[in-house]
């Protein structure tokens, strides 16, 4: 790839406000005795260190710093309802608590979400005045999970969905793709585009992981938007060859027919091997073939318009480290940088190195899934 793609990365320090310890795990309405609160795996740290990480190597120097912006409450009432914005307010308000299913706020949180949707939307705003070719926000809290009147899995405002409807209404774009390797299924981001034809989500997740009837083969959108939802459920225990095939075998057929005018990456780095909360084995080596090929397609489909939207990731020693690859990617360069935890130990499980029996059925499923709609090569 070309090294010098101009490249946007958007952080604000308010998004380090959000505090989600309201609900320390273990979570209980009554306080355990003799157990230790352990800090909710949402914490400000991933996004602070990622930021230290990109200081500390240089990274930092070659990037355009974009100013996030807050969202509006318009901004967000394309899929939230006015009663979930209120909602969340007056939980802040009150002091905090569950703004849904599993997505604990604080008094700040409100202001802070509204600021994390808005700094996708600047995003957004720098690759479509060209400011930047390709920008990350490094945002929080995430938004894939978050549903037009629920939080969910640490997920207050859906922030790709206000993203890409930003896209469509101000710049006029008929076609956006929306790609999600986040672990968890972007169940939210689904919901919101499920019937429309104009955003094409694309997903790939631990299979029935969270949530677990959200992500299936079948899914695949429904009326006018039928074709345009594609799921890609990884079986546990995937790792670098088996996204690869996918970002061989499904992604780039589909992404070269649909022809989108902007791709939004739903970029949670906790399909790695030492995530706490799912049980994929990615490697850094796999976060950059990830962003390899969607600045590939980008710049075979789009002029190169690719924005990353941080969402989850909970690793605190390695997925800063994650991360940070694929800043080294959209940059085309590396720090040199060593990783705290050693991949070549990863790397001798023979399972990442192999496609397994169920996971190439699986990727089998898809492609004949998926030839209802597309020519899948
Ligand atoms: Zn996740």
């Amino acid at each position: 790839m070309p090294s010098k793609i101009p490249t946007g990365l958007v952080f604000d320090d308010r998004y380090l406000q959000h505090n989600s310890n309201p609900l320390r795990l273990p979570v209980s309405k009554e306080p355990l005795p003799f157990v230790e609160p352990v800090d909710h795996p949402s914490n400000p740290r991933l996004v602070e260190r990622t930021m230290k990480l990109l200081g500390m190597t240089g990274l930092l120097d070659d990037l355009v710093r974009i100013p996030g912006q807050r969202a509006t409450e318009e901004d967000l009432l394309v899929y939230h309802t006015e009663w979930y914005l209120e909602h969340v307010r007056s939980l802040c308000a009150a002091g905090g608590g569950d703004a849904g299913a599993g997505a604990p706020v604080a008094s700040d949180s409100y202001e802070v979400a509204m600021h994390s949707a808005g700094g996708v939307k600047s995003a957004v705003d720098a690759v479509m005045k060209d400011d930047v070719r390709q920008c990350y926000a490094l945002v929080r809290p995430p938004g894939h999970h978050a549903m037009a009147e629920k939080g969910m899995g640490f997920c207050v405002f859906a922030n790709v969905v206000a993203a890409a409807h930003h896209a469509r209404k101000v710049y006029g774009l008929e076609r956006v793709l929306i790609l999600d390797w986040d672990v968890h299924h972007g169940n939210g981001t689904q919901d919101a585009f499920y019937a429309d034809p104009n955003v094409m989500f694309i997903s790939l997740h631990q299979d029935r992981w969270f949530p677990p009837d959200f992500g299936w083969i079948d899914q695949s959108g429904t009326g006018y938007g039928t074709g345009y939802t594609v799921n890609i459920p990884m079986p546990a225990g995937s790792g670098n060859v088996v996204y690869t095939a996918a970002f061989d075998e499904i992604v780039p057929p589909i992404v070269e027919q649909y022809q989108p005018e902007l791709i939004i990456v739903s970029a949670g780095q906790d399909a790695s091997a030492w995530d706490p909360l799912a049980r994929m084995i990615l490697t850094t080596t796999g976060f950059r073939m990830m962003t390899r090929k969607m600045q590939e397609l980008a710049a075979k489909v789009c002029n190169g318009r690719l924005v990353l939207a941080q969402e989850g990731g909970y690793s605190e020693p390695y997925a800063p480290y994650c991360t940070m690859a694929i800043f080294e990617e959209l940059l085309g360069r590396k720090t040199g940088l060593e990783e705290p935890l050693d991949p070549d130990r990863v790397l001798q499980w023979p399972s990442i190195n192999e496609i397994s029996g169920d996971q190439r059925a699986m990727l089998d499923a898809v492609r004949a899934h998926q030839s209802q709609f597309w020519k899948m090569g």
